[in-house]
């Protein structure tokens, strides 16, 4: 295997699958088997969850919220989310820990970098929830805070779409996908691949980025096992 630790990011979209709101247990599943097939094979997995399949702050905002409680709510969402996430590796036979930002003490641990990385030893895979606890941040804001803090060898950010493209695949016929970019390229072109906040701090950590298509069974041990699937950023 090419990565021996590595950080999921895994939006909340994904986890509709074909709905418009919501967890597809279905979805949860599928996931689940891609991640018992590498966890098999003793690569080191750690989880970053999303919320925006249920609740996103800047939403709220538009709607005439107050910011800091839309995005309270989003945090939330992430710990539903996880819990979904974590019900779903168990019952594909993983050990898994769920750590939160926002202390949630009857149904998760609190975040502590220490026994994150001790669990991860061990084998277990770990889900943070609630992003980073802090509002006007995001969970891609939160994987990279977390891959560097856990000492992850790669993010691996999984999408609907197969990797880093010239325009947007979904509207541009034309659109050449990457297979590798670096950090520069991406800003000088103007693409988006995370938000500007988790962009920066992957690079001035050096800490490369894998955006793949997820949702294609086998891909995510094609890209723990260092085939040249989706597009790989780094410096
Ligand atoms: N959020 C937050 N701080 C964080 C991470 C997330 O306030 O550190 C809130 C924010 O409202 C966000 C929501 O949680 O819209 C869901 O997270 P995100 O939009 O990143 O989820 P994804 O797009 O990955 O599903």
């Amino acid at each position: 295997m090419k990565y021996k630790r590595i950080l999921l990011k895994l939006s909340g979209e994904a986890l509709m699958g074909s709905r418009q709101y919501g967890i597809d247990p279905e979805r949860l599943s599928e996931y689940a088997k891609d991640i018992k097939e590498i966890t098999d094979l003793g690569v080191e997995v750690a989880i970053v969850i999303g919320g925006g399949n249920i609740f996103r702050g800047v939403a709220g905002a538009m709607a005439g919220m107050d910011r800091v409680q839309g995005d309270h709510m989003g945090m939330l969402a992430t710990v539903i989310n996880g819990l979904a996430l974590q019900n779903a590796l168990e019952d594909a036979g993983m050990k898994t820990r769920l750590q939160t930002a926002i202390k949630i003490n009857e149904v998760a641990e609190p975040f502590i970098r220490r026994k994150a990385m001790s669990h991860l030893r061990k084998g277990r895979v770990v889900i943070f929830g609630g992003g980073t606890g802090n509002p006007y941040f995001t969970t891609d804001s939160a994987a990279v805070l977390r891959a560097i803090e856990i000492e992850a060898d790669v993010i691996l950010k999984g999408t609907r779409v197969d990797g880093i493209y010239t325009a947007d695949p979904e509207k541009d016929v034309n659109a050449v996908k990457f297979d590798h970019i670096t950090f520069d390229d991406v800003l000088k072109k103007g693409l988006k691949v995370m938000d500007t906040t988790a962009f920066t701090l992957s690079q001035e950590n050096k800490l490369p980025i894998i955006v793949f298509d997820m949702n294609k069974k086998g891909n995510l041990m094609k890209v723990v096992s260092g085939e040249n699937i989706g597009t790989k950023v780094n410096i």
